[in-house]
């Protein structure tokens, strides 16, 4: 079974429900950048306070902040990980790259989590995060599609890219996922 994942897609699309899912079910990390930060925001530590901002606006961190705490989280693993919202574009998915070779954990397979538009704005809409407004959520989707979707085909020339349709019902996602995790 493969241990070492991405979940990649754009935001609302279900990965970190996903991710959380497989990872309890395998006793696996998950990391997702988002929800660290987040907790740096409310820890109000120098870190949090640095990003507060950034993560208001929809923009992204600057890359060496988030690669520091995917460095120290990924140290902390052992039975596997998921990455769930990192990388967010090529320089973040080289730098990963050496960190993993340096690990020796190399990634084993990424699942493209997608989803239309329309349904992503609703969803987000929904949420209710503090991030979740309209302006944020457009500035978050222009950037996805800008500067992080073209990570599918650098990941998908590398023949570790799964697509998962995530218009479907939760648990339908799940089987797929674990079936292709088996492959
Ligand atoms: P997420 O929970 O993945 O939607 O992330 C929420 C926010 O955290 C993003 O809008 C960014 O501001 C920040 N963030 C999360 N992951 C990254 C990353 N890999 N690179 C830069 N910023 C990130």
């Amino acid at each position: 079974m493969k241990k070492h994942l991405l979940f990649l897609g754009p935001p609302g699309a279900g990965k970190g429900t996903q991710a959380n899912l497989i990872c309890d079910l395998n006793s696996f990390l998950h990391l997702s950048t988002g929800e660290l930060l987040r907790k740096e925001v409310d820890m109000q530590s120098s870190l949090g306070l640095k990003v507060k901002e950034t993560i208001n606006s929809g923009k992204l961190v600057a890359d060496e902040l988030v690669l520091e705490i995917v460095r120290k989280n990924l140290l902390l693993n052992n039975k596997g990980w998921i990455l769930d919202g990192y990388p967010r574009n090529i320089s973040q998915a080289n730098s990963l790259n050496n960190v993993l070779n340096e690990l020796n954990q190399p990634l084993e397979m990424v699942f493209y989590l997608n989803l239309d538009e329309d349904i992503l704005v609703e969803r987000l809409l929904n949420r209710g995060r503090t991030d979740d407004n309209e302006t944020t959520i457009r500035t978050r989707l222009e950037i996805y599609k800008k500067t992080t979707k073209p990570l599918i085909g650098y990941y998908q020339s590398q023949n570790i890219l799964q697509y998962i349709d995530g218009d479907r019902e939760l648990k339908i996602i799940s089987d797929d996922i674990k079936q292709k995790m088996a492959l």
